[in-house]
């Protein structure tokens, strides 16, 4: 069976551009404003002639006070149905109280995890990609999603845990 791939993070950290990246085509929709109602989306995805699927945990509906809540419930659900997690980190704003949540969701669930460093744009930002050693889910992989800096290194980690 082709195993699944879930990517996880808070909202607006580039999920969806991420997806669209990997697909190499614009089908999940990417939001400048995050807050667009949407369950689990799951897509048919390759790399390096490897087959999976990807799954985008698309949206939740956000508000100031139940964010952390829903972003780790989000998360639970799609770490529980995945095979190996790609879990994105807006490097540019580092790693907040919501991520830190989700990292003891992915310790507890004992998924093979590939830490995203996204926003890492140009070499200038690749020092805010190091800060997410922090995490302590090993190697932060520097990407930007949106050029597709760094996503060769990345997905071929994914593969191997796959
Ligand atoms: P999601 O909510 O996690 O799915 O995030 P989206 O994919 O919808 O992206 C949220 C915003 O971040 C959009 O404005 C994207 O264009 C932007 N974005 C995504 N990836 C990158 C990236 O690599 N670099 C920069 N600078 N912006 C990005
Ligand atoms: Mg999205």
């Amino acid at each position: 069976a082709r195993p699944v791939v879930a990517v996880i993070g808070r909202p607006n950290v580039g999920k969806s551009t991420l997806v669209n990246r990997i697909l190499g085509r614009r089908e999940a929709v990417v939001e400048d404003v995050p807050g667009v109602t949407r369950d689990r989306v799951a897509y048919d995805a390759d790399w390096s002639g490897r087959d999976f699927t990807l799954v985008d945990t698309g949206g939740w509906e956000v508000d100031a006070s139940g964010i952390h809540l829903r972003v780790a419930e989000q998360a639970e659900v799609a770490i529980e149905l995945a095979d190996a997690v790609l879990f994105a980190v807006d490097a540019t704003v580092g790693a907040t109280d919501t991520d830190e949540a989700v990292v003891k969701l992915l310790r507890r669930a004992k998924k093979p995890v590939i830490l995203l460093a996204n926003k890492v744009d140009d070499q200038r930002t690749e020092a805010d990609a190091a800060m997410l050693w922090s995490l302590g889910l090993g190697q932060p992989y520097p990407i930007s999603a949106i050029h597709g800096r760094g996503m060769n290194d990345a997905l071929d980690a994914l593969l191997d845990v796959l």
